[in-house]
């Protein structure tokens, strides 16, 4: 599909292009920010539901009292990151807040285990949990793998004396499960922010393809409509010009036909670039048909319109199909009235390219000169 290199994807699931991998990331959380707001206190709620299995496996009432105020400290910062999250502009830097949230999640669980006497079953149960859970928050691979990483290695080195007591053979198969596990989440983790990633290059070349004129590389005129609607918006409710540009080229159908449609095609192309050169970023550029065009032009009234048109009339004469013979083409300039619909816009910029056509050609034909005539 199209060019697809600057989509090119790692091996670790993630785009080569840092910012096509900003702009991803930013897209994505913030699509997901909603949900990973409530997955946090969620998460806070259920840490602190354990203390009703804390109350039973504890006989000490001091440490029974030290864990629930670490639960209850985990479910207060799990709502301070919930607000932090709202209020987060650019997404793409909540991972550095679900990697922060995750590294306190893990010490308070460090913390709480290290209340027990020896480490249970809940607690490699709840080591396998953490896991999946790490690895199923969005979040870039290398800040998964650290906080993976750390929590792995932190569960079997910090309670250590709470290895006391238990089977080296059964600590020795919860490493190797806890090992698979991790590489199981690992290469899933991958392939989901491959696929993701993938999804959204392919979505983006279809966005792509479906506002653009494939000869061209400018806009098509399905895309220009919805941009003079934004624009006759904004043109209602404030009191700036918008003016259009409409042109044509002269006698495009005696180039074809002496020089084939090869020579035509490469006449619009050339065009274009002519043409791209002398507009500004925001100015809205389309083609609306086989050889004709439209250009909005944003605060841009209809003289100053005119004067561009001049300017790109000029530019373009000197393309040439051939030899001796140069490339022209015709200009009608038509600027807002409020109210008006898009319609009869367009229509009053077609109309006065017609009058152009009239006039003999390769000229600007636009509304004040029109009325100063009349
Ligand atoms: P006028 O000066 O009055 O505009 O005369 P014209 O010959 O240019 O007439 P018109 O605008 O009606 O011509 C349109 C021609 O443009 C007909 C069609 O063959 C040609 N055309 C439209 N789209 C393309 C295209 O994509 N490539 C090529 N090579 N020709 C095209
Ligand atoms: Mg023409
Ligand atoms: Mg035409």
């Amino acid at each position: 599909m199209g060019d697809n290199n600057i989509y090119g994807i790692s091996l670790l699931g993630e785009f080569k292009d840092r910012n096509i991998e900003k702009e991803f990331l930013n897209y994505e959380l913030k699509r997901n920010s909603k949900v990973i707001g409530s997955v946090v206190i969620i998460y806070g709620l259920v840490y602190l539901s354990f203390f009703v299995s804390d109350y039973f496996s504890l006989s000490n009432t001091q440490s029974f009292k030290f864990i629930f105020m670490v639960r209850l400290i985990f479910l207060a910062i799990s709502f301070i990151l919930y607000l932090a999250m709202k209020s987060v502009n650019n997404h793409a830097n909540m991972v550095y807040l679900i990697t922060a949230y995750e590294l306190i999640a893990i010490l308070a669980f460090l913390i709480i285990i290290n209340q027990y006497e020896t480490l249970t079953f809940l607690s490699f149960l709840s080591l396998i949990a953490i896991n999946a859970a790490i690895f199923i928050t969005p979040n870039k691979f290398i800040n998964a793998q650290f906080v993976s990483l750390f929590l792995n290695t932190a569960f079997f080195i910090f309670p250590a004396r709470h290895v006391y007591g238990i089977d080296t053979t059964v600590i020795i198969k919860v490493i190797l499960y806890d090992i698979m596990i991790i590489t199981y989440c690992d290469i899933g983790f991958c392939l989901n922010n491959f696929h993701k990633r993938k999804q959204y290059a392919d979505s983006l070349e279809l966005l792509r393809l479906s506002i653009t004129d494939s000869l061209t590389g400018i806009f098509n005129r399905a895309k220009f409509n919805e941009e003079l609607n934004k624009w006759i918006d904004y043109g209602n409710r404030y009191e700036n010009d918008i003016s259009l540009v409409f042109f044509d080229i002269d006698n495009f159908k005696r180039v074809n036909d002496i020089y084939g449609h090869m020579i035509g095609d490469k006449v619009i192309q050339d065009i274009v670039s002519s043409i791209q050169s002398k507009i500004r970023s925001t100015d809205i550029f389309a083609r609306w048909g086989g050889e004709e065009f439209v250009i909005l032009l944003p605060n841009t009234d209809n003289d100053q319109a005119a004067e561009m048109a001049e300017r790109m009339r000029i530019s373009i004469e000197k393309i040439t199909c051939s030899e001796s013979e140069n490339i022209t083409c015709s200009f009608g300039i038509a600027t807002f009235r409020k109210n008006e619909s898009a319609e009869a816009f367009m229509k009053r910029g077609d109309k006065l390219l017609y009058e152009a056509k009239k006039r003999g050609k390769n000229i600007v034909v636009f509304e004040t000169e029109v009325l100063e005539e009349a």
